[in-house]
């Protein structure tokens, strides 16, 4: 019996889950890999699943949405969630792992089943036939250039630059309020922006804070890179530049009328929706390179953020991605062809976990089309489910990359108010929603990588 194959390109956190999901599934599989011969700015060995920072893979509680996401990938048969539990150090409640021993936990058992080929070289052009394209944030530039002209040149990012993300429920109102500069487009809600005013005395205080800031150092290849900074500059730069640089700047006043004074305060930092259900907001032009524990402490000074609960903190770095939403489909297959699947960061799925989950949900897909079944979407309930409708479905003008967090999940009907006893009915409510859509599937037994 002649059994299907697939090429998969990138054997990091997506493309080796991916592998490993096809392969249990009987399907043949070739993966391609450029290191040893050609090498990443950030990777420093030839194993697969190399950690390239932190050897941390988040909170592990359930009650958590890192700890959520890993759950569900562990209860869907992850490699990467095994190689990481065998390997875990204590680290508190976060999953840390001994980086080498992880890397050559998923090594060998990538290199084990028969049905696993693996080609040490740089692919350059993107195949025909049953593909997923895992490369990661460090794409090479030959393929990078083929995705760009498949996708068009405006789908494709070289750089992150982010700015912060805050729940609205953690946004104190007053002293913010809703208000569009000018009141345009100001509909039943009264604006699309909520601002947060400041006096003098609060800005002069923020912008020296920002100037002492701890920054994160730009590694080698991202100095290279300054010139793009310059078009998209970091707010502690700004606060460096000048005294006013920020007031007429990204927190310039103008058009806005603060309702307890009437009048126009000193300077705004303002917050814009960041997803479909409006239970985000990012900080308009507040791209940062400063540490992240220092992100929370100055960014909590702004009026109205004093209690504001960060589900992606700022950051600039080196980061190849498409526009998923623009071009893939909730299955991470291709918008214009069935057989071409994306996975791993290179879809803004941020993060190692992040990345892995959609080499979960692609490689499954993947064994499903060549065996004629259906590829399937997932509960949006579900960590997972709520990651990859949001990359799929975010604004494609705005799309960047989005980490697991509850913030990105459909609200709970009634509402809880309590934070600790909210995330708990989120991931009470999508692991019971994950157990029937796995039964539907027909995917709780789990099959052997022998097929
Ligand atoms: C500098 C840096 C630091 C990061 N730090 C963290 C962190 O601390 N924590 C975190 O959660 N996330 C971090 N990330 C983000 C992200 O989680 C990791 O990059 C993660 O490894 C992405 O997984 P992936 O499978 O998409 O890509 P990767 O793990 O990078 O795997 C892609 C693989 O494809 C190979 N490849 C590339 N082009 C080709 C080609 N043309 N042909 C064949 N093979 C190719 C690469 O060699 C690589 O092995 C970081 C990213 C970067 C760039």
């Amino acid at each position: 019996m002649s059994h299907p194959s697939v090429t998969i390109i990138g054997a990091g956190l997506a493309g080796s889950e991916a592998a490993w999901q096809l392969a249990r599934r009987g399907v043949t599989v070739h993966l391609y890999e450029m290191r040893p011969h050609k090498t990443t700015e950030a990777h420093q060995t030839d194993q697969f699943a190399e950690l390239v920072c932190s050897n941390s893979l988040g909170a592990r509680a359930v009650d958590r949405a890192m700890g959520l996401l890993k759950e569900e990938m562990r209860r869907l048969g992850s490699l990467i969630i095994e190689a990481a539990d065998a390997c875990a150090l204590p680290a508190g409640g976060a999953l840390a792992v001994g980086r080498e021993a992880f890397s050559d936990y998923v090594t060998r058992a990538i290199s084990e089943p028969p049905r696993i080929i693996v080609h040490r070289e740089e692919v350059t052009e993107i195949p025909s036939g049953p593909t997923l394209i895992a490369t990661g944030p460090l794409t090479s530039a030959a393929l990078a250039d083929r995705i760009r002209a498949l996708a068009g040149q405006a789908y494709l990012s070289f750089y992150d630059a982010l700015a912060p993300i805050v729940t609205l429920e953690s946004i104190n109102t007053p002293p913010c309020w809703r208000q569009s500069r000018y009141d345009r487009d100001s509909g039943e809600s009264g604006g699309d922006y909520i601002n947060c005013p400041m006096n003098e005395a609060q800005y002069r205080a923020f912008v020296q804070a920002l100037r002492e800031a701890e920054r994160i150092p730009l590694r080698q290849f991202e100095r290279e890179d300054e010139k793009f900074f310059e078009a998209c500059l970091p707010v502690e730069v700004l606060a460096q530049r000048g005294d006013d640089a920020l007031a007429f700047g990204p927190m310039r006043p103008v058009g806005l009328r603060d309702p307890r004074t009437g009048k126009r305060p000193f300077a705004v930092v303002q917050l814009r929706q960041d997803n479909l259900a409006g239970t985000l907001y990012n900080l308009v032009g507040f791209q940062t390179n400063i540490r992240w524990p220092e992100q929370k402490r100055i960014f909590r000074m702004i009026p109205g953020l004093e209690d504001a609960e960060f589900v992606r903190l700022g950051q600039m770095h080196r980061n190849t991605f498409i526009n998923a939403p623009a071009l893939l489909r909730p299955t991470l297959q291709w918008r214009d062809r069935d057989d071409l699947f994306f996975a791993g960061q290179l879809i803004g799925a941020e993060g190692y976990v992040g990345s892995a989950a959609g080499g979960l949900l692609a490689g499954l897909n993947l064994a499903r089309l060549v065996s004629g079944q259906q590829p399937v979407v997932m509960p949006r309930v579900t960590m997972m489910g709520a990651l990859f409708h949001y990359v799929t479905h975010a604004e494609p003008k705005d799309f960047q990359p989005m980490k697991a967090n509850f913030g990105i999940m459909p609200p709970l009907q009634p509402k809880v108010r309590r934070k600790k006893e909210r995330y708990q009915k989120y991931a009470e409510r999508a692991l019971a929603a994950l157990g029937v859509w796995m039964k539907a599937n027909d995917l709780l037994s789990q099959p052997t990588p022998g097929g």
